[in-house]
């Protein structure tokens, strides 16, 4: 490993450091490793946690306990138990929470498709029938997020985010001068992928700016609300109740989802947001659809009993996930401490570690690594367009792989950080 700062080396000693680091890195390419840290899905493990749901809610069991036939149709609100157990857990009256299909990322995009068409309570037009409809987008962000965005037309205008949540004096700047700016993206508890946990300040600042579009809102998506590595829960703020006391009980539409609770893909979804809003989104949701899969709900409300049965759960997730994330941290430091030429989270929930590599070597980094066979989500994915304005950002995921898996591909990703950063400092010299 390098034991001084790349930046503080001579030219003599940067040739050495590069012939040393290429010897690491053809010693890698040897091994012929096939690993991936590039999207953050749980691991086989972690899913084997919530096997009991594969019997659930079992033979004969199919009503819930207002008595609902839940093999029918209908209930387009969700089952009123499974609400209330992640009303509490969101922070959300269980009276303003609907629990929905399997996937939350379907209600974000039918959120701004039903914007696009129709326009929501607020708007005085459908947003597109306005000229420009631009986003908010705190960066780095989830790349999903801006995919939604880049699909359908909507500008994206990057803000910057630190521990405590997105810059919100540049956000009131911006949103409370231009009427075109009608959204953002929001990650309030460990942001994907920087772990950032918003602040009470921040949330009470994003609630209570004035925007010049009277039809502004906050996609706030709280894909972790209940995903921490230690022990101690970060709240889920009341942003629901603080947007209201501050004269826009509009502005929010709340996510979640069990995907990274039970099932990824055969989870529940959940929207919180103000009565207005949901008239409005049910006026909508009646036209596509005639009830949830209310079976898949009630085997989570037997499977969890309550929210405390979901925060149980969630500590048998941080168990297997914990480990992981201290390795990561464990060969950066290592392996990159000294050398000064990278940086990265150290987050206290969620799924993701951000690197902040030299700049201008991410690409090459994350280029270097697959060659390796490791593969790194793709340069640039956390930023709108895929465009990351310093070519620095590696977004990574070790929730997947193994143990061992995670040992060796971090070591192999610090190699090629280390390999591009010099082949940098040489050709600047
Ligand atoms: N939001 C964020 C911030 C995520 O990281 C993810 C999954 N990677 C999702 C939403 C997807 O959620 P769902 O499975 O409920 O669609």
């Amino acid at each position: 490993p390098a034991q001084t700062q790349l930046g503080l080396m001579n030219r003599d000693e940067l040739v050495a450091e590069r012939t040393e680091q290429q010897t690491n890195y053809d010693a890698l390419k040897a091994r012929g490793l096939t690993l991936d840290l590039t999207r953050g899905k749980p691991s086989p493990e972690q899913l084997d946690l919530a096997n009991e749901l594969l019997s659930l809610p079992g033979d004969g069991n199919f009503t819930d306990a207002s008595g609902t036939d839940c093999r029918n149709y209908g209930g387009l609100t969700g089952l009123p138990e499974l609400r209330e157990i992640f009303g509490e857990l969101l922070n959300v009256p269980a009276s303003n929470l609907y629990a929905a299909g399997n996937a939350s990322l379907e209600l974000m995009h039918d959120l701004v498709v039903y914007s696009l068409l129709h326009g929501n309570p607020d708007s005085p037009r459908p947003w597109s029938a306005e000229p420009v409809v631009r986003f908010l987008c705190p960066s780095p962000g989830y790349d999903r997020h801006f995919a939604i965005c880049e699909r359908m037309g909507i500008e994206m205008i990057p803000v910057g985010i630190g521990p405590d949540g997105p810059d919100v004096r540049e956000i009131a700047q911006l949103a409370g001068s231009d009427p075109t700016i009608k959204g953002m993206w929001a990650v309030p508890n460990y942001s994907n992928p920087t772990g950032a946990v918003f602040s009470e300040d921040v949330v009470r600042a994003l609630v209570d700016m004035p925007t010049a579009a009277p039809d502004f809102r906050l996609f706030w998506d709280n894909a972790y609300a209940v995903h921490p590595l230690i022990e101690d829960f970060a709240p889920s703020i009341d942003v629901l109740g603080l947007a209201r006391d501050a004269g826009n009980p509009n502005r929010p539409f709340v996510f979640a989802s069990t995907s990274k609770i039970t099932f990824a893909g055969a989870g529940v979804s959940f929207l919180g947001s103000s009565t207005d809003n949901l008239d409005w989104y049910t006026k909508h949701l009646a036209i596509r659809s005639i009830g949830p899969d209310k079976l898949n709900q009630l085997r989570h409300v037997r499977f969890f009993g309550d929210a405390d049965g979901v925060r149980a759960h969630m500590a048998k997730h941080r168990d297997i996930l914990a480990p992981k994330f201290a390795l990561v941290q464990q060969i950066l430091d290592d392996r990159l401490g000294a050398s000064k030429v990278a940086s990265w989270t150290d987050p206290k929930g969620g799924y993701f570690v951000s690197l902040d590599v030299m700049d201008g070597t991410a690409a090459r980094t994350i280029a270097l690594a697959k060659d390796a066979g490791i593969a790194l989500t793709a340069a640039g994915s956390a930023f709108p367009y895929k465009k990351d304005p310093d070519d620095r950002n590696i977004r990574l995921a070790p929730s997947f792989p193994s143990l061992d898996e995670v040992e060796a591909s971090m070591d192999g990703v610090a190699t090629c950080v280390l390999l591009a950063a010099t082949e940098k400092l040489l050709a600047e010299q």
